[in-house]
């Protein structure tokens, strides 16, 4: 299955994005979605975390304490990248398994880290990035998520830059303020060519 990846800092659009390919009939496979899932209850990230962890780091429900791994990994890079080789993996097997499922003419795989994590580029035919600035990155992440600027900055310093995430796309959704008029023009557009590129790949 034709697969695009579409990345994009946080508060970038990526989710607004995906939502007006999915009015096209496009399947979206979301990573973030997936990693939510598999640290959920039951979920398969689970065991190997508490194993490698400790259990202090399952709630009582049987979920991933997030809060408790938030703050131990943002300080502690081994403990994230060990963290990383639990459920990236996972995550990458589970978003084959959707894509290889889904129905429709191609699918939208958003990992919001796609730039910086370096598999993934290889594994997607073509990567859409949602570009916007930084000032609009902040304000919509303070209003949202009811950040500081210090907080949402933070963020901002461990993600990928403007520039180097623009250096690897193919395609690019301008996405500062736009109404949701231009917004959709451009989905409307890059899914045409998509239609082209996916057809071609499969004729
Ligand atoms: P994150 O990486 O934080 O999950 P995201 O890249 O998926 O974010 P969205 O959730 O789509 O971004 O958008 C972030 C916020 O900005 C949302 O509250 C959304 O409604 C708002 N937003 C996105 N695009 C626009 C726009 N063109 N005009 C106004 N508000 C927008």
């Amino acid at each position: 299955m034709f697969a695009v990846g579409l990345t994009g800092g946080i508060g970038s659009g990526k989710t607004t994005v995906a939502d007006l390919f999915a009015t096209h009939g496009v399947a979206i496979v979301d990573t973030d979605v997936i990693a939510h899932r598999i640290t959920a209850p039951g979920g398969a990230a689970m065991p190997l975390i508490a194993q490698a962890f400790g259990p202090q780091f399952v709630a009582p429900d049987g979920s991933l304490d997030r809060a408790r791994m938030r703050a131990l990994v943002f300080s502690d890079d081994a403990a994230r990248a060990r963290l990383e080789a639990i459920t990236h993996p996972l995550i990458r097997a589970e978003t084959e398994r959707e894509r290889e499922a889904s129905a429709g003419p191609y699918v939208v795989i958003v990992v919001p880290l796609l730039v910086e994590s370096g598999t993934w580029k290889s594994r997607v035919e073509r990567v859409l990035v949602v570009d916007c600035s930084v000032e609009t990155q902040i304000a919509r992440v303070m209003r949202r998520n009811a950040f500081s600027r210090e907080q949402v900055l933070a963020i901002i310093a461990r993600q990928a830059t403007r520039d180097e995430r623009l250096a690897a796309a193919d395609d690019v959704i301008v996405n500062d303020n736009a109404p949701l008029e231009q917004l959709t023009q451009q989905v409307q557009r890059l899914h045409q060519r998509y239609l082209a590129l996916a057809g071609a790949g499969r004729a």
